[in-house]
């Protein structure tokens, strides 16, 4: 068995916690860690005791949901209301953060940001972050690691489709299940 990396178990946390999201139009999720701890999470939904977007639509204004509080505003919130102290902490999450929360992640001392998915980087954000010298990485999910079966899915199929090319299944079918396979096997952004 392979073990797995602290950045796939943070953003495999990140991206478990983006499940819990109430807002239709992203599910984002955020992890902060310290000393490879992880001490607070969050996801992007409504304010303690309001409604839901999942229940009730988005409340969109200027093309934009303003009922939910972003993940990672709600990771750094969750310190603050617990009295857990953010400077010198990493923070993992989904989704490039949006310019409000790169602000806000600079302010709370977080010194690096990893994200799973590029998702409209802002140049401004991207600015402010380098001023501040927060630094941020890219660490894409390997979804093999956390599905320990999944390798032997995969061989499994591929000695399958193998057998039926050596049986002298058509051409193209053969093509079609090996596309068919690999969609399912790799998780592109
Ligand atoms: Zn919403
Ligand atoms: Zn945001």
């Amino acid at each position: 068995m392979e073990r797995i990396s602290w950045d796939q178990y943070f953003m495999s946390q990140s991206t478990l916690l983006a499940l819990r999201s109430t807002c239709e139009r992203l599910a984002v999720g955020a992890t902060i860690v310290r000393d490879k701890r992880v001490i607070a999470g969050g996801y992007n939904g409504s304010p303690s005791g309001s409604v839901h977007c999942i229940d009730e639509g988005c409340k969109v204004v200027d093309g934009h949901c303003v009922r939910t509080i972003h993940a990672e505003v709600n990771a750094i919130l969750q310190c603050a209301k617990f009295g857990v102290e953010t400077e010198g902490a990493e923070m993992y999450v989904t989704h490039f953060p949006c310019l409000n929360c790169c602000k806000t992640i600079i302010q709370s001392g977080i010194q690096k940001i990893f994200y799973a998915h590029d998702y409209k980087n802002n140049p401004y954000a991207i600015e402010l972050l380098n001023e501040a010298g927060v630094q941020f990485e890219k660490v894409e999910l390997d979804y093999l690691h956390i599905d320990t079966n999944t390798k032997d899915k995969l061989y499994f199929i591929a000695s399958l489709i193998e057998k039926l090319e050596t049986n002298g299944v058509d051409e193209e079918e053969i093509k079609e299940l090996k596309l068919k396979a690999n969609q399912l096997f790799t998780f592109a952004d």
